[in-house]
């Protein structure tokens, strides 16, 4: 197995290359068991350039620079590494290193070329930047995918017209996974879907959901070509959404939080369906609108 070279305590090996080495192999088994022969690197020192490094992942601009994003949590991090998902990173609170759970991300990220820090609670704080920090957060590259390598889609995709709110596209994210939906396609400027408050808010599901980059032109031309039904949502829509006759595989497009769906992507849809506003609120949240939609085109699929 060919290793990545040693991550140590370089500000260099957080940035992305220039042109990208080809990712370490992932294993695809499942965690193994700790090695307990095996000595952590401890950490105490807050001017730890590796510490600083996973601390600047809270800032967008240090995140696309380097393409990589936090993951905070055992149940977080756990879900990614039994996807695969390209360790670089892991950092656990010295307290709980004797937990098996934690023992065994542990032999799972140092099998797969990462480092792996043992700090104070003290670091953990600083990298996390809050009190009462999670006692195990890592480092992961990110993962987008194009519209190009979705050749055959199947299944219900969301496309998201420039999503802003990072809690909502988590939401999302975590409702598609929830419906047993294909993945979500990120049209336009979107807001980061790694940034910790999008990650928290998916509880694990964006290490199961494919997310999607696209521009409107190139959804448009990938529509014309795969022949998929694309539904828009607009609060103008002429069609009840109980009304219709939902097919296996389509697109459900959902409009932004302030101006929603714009005249442009409108244009890109082959049906706009609206869901009956009864009170007075004018509209329905963004995530709970997806969700309402989601689980109506997926009820009769839904057996479980
Ligand atoms: N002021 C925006 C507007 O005029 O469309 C409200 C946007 S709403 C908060 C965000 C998105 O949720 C909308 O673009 C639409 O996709 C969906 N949505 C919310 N309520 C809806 C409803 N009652 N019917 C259809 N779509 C809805």
């Amino acid at each position: 197995m060919t290793r990545p070279p040693p991550r140590d305590a370089s500000r260099d090996l957080y940035r992305r290359p220039k042109s990208r080495p080809a990712a370490p192999p992932q294993s695809t088994a499942k965690p193994t068991p700790a090695d307990p022969d095996t000595a952590a690197k401890v950490v105490t020192s807050l001017a730890n350039p590796v510490v600083k490094e996973l601390r600047a992942l809270h800032l967008k601009k240090e995140r696309a620079e380097s393409g990589l994003f936090l993951a905070e949590g055992l149940k977080l991090v756990t879900d990614a590494l039994e996807e695969s998902w390209p360790i670089r990173t892991l950092v656990h609170a010295s307290r709980v290193k004797d937990q098996p759970l934690v023992k065994r991300a542990v032999a799972t990220a140092r099998a797969r070329g990462a480092l792996v820090l043992e700090v104070s609670d003290e670091v953990l704080t600083k990298i996390c930047r809050r009190d009462n920090p999670q006692m195990v957060v890592a480092a992961f590259e990110q993962r987008l995918r194009r519209l190009a390598d979705l050749t055959t889609p199947t299944g219900v995709w969301v496309a998201l017209e420039g999503i802003k709110d990072p809690g909502n596209l988590g939401t999302v994210v975590r409702t598609v996974d929830s419906v047993g939906a294909s993945g979500v396609i990120l049209l336009g400027d979107v807001t980061d879907p790694f940034a910790l408050e999008a990650v928290r808010a998916t509880m694990g599901s964006l290490f199961h959901v494919p997310l999607i980059a696209a521009t409107l032109d190139e959804f448009a031309a990938w529509k014309r070509a795969r022949g998929i039904p694309v539904w828009g949502t607009h609060l103008r829509g002429a069609v009840d959404y109980r009304s219709v006759d939902w097919p296996e595989t389509c697109v459900l497009m959902m409009g932004n939080e302030q101006s929603g769906l714009s005249d442009a992507h409108v244009e890109a849809c082959d049906g706009i369906v609206k869901i009956p506003m009864a009170g007075k609120a004018d509209s329905l949240n963004l995530a709970v609108a997806t969700a309402v939609m989601l689980y109506e085109i997926r009820r009769a699929r839904l057996t479980v």
